[in-house]
């Protein structure tokens, strides 16, 4: 049988209760679009043409398409413009990306849209360090 203690708990005894720790993290949801300026496209993408990016997912609208080197060279600034930036930093600013071809007259836009929020562990098998490790 346990054994209960019925008095206030001594004050050097720690509460050993597991506790659900708070795994959550926010991002940015993104929208990337094409933006004309006074030199031609060369590729085959349009002004209006977006994507957007929700957490690791990509969207396109039904029937659209997006050129495959564009999209390479914006893939790898999009996590970065995902996560919250120093009011300082050149990522929070800049929102015009260059197209890579350089006959190219295109534009990418990337705006932050919203945010939403996730959790570490639908994520990820790694588990958090204990909580103070980080
Ligand atoms: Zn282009």
């Amino acid at each position: 049988m346990a054994e209960t203690n019925q008095g206030p708990a001594p004050e050097n005894i720690r509460d050993t209760t597991p506790t659900v720790r708070d795994d959550a993290f926010t991002l940015f949801d993104l929208r990337v679009e094409v933006i004309a300026t006074d030199r031609p496209m060369v590729c085959n993408h349009q002004a209006g043409d977006f994507f957007t990016l929700c957490g690791e997912n990509l969207a396109f609208p039904a029937g659209q398409t997006f050129p495959l080197y564009p999209l390479a060279a914006l893939l790898p600034l999009l996590p970065a413009k995902q996560r919250p930036t120093h009011a300082n930093d050149w990522m929070t600013t800049d929102a015009d990306i260059a197209c890579p071809d350089p006959y190219c007259g295109g534009r990418f836009r990337i705006t932050r849209t919203g945010t939403t929020t996730f959790r570490h562990a639908d994520v990820t098998l790694v588990p958090l360090p204990p909580e103070g490790e980080l």
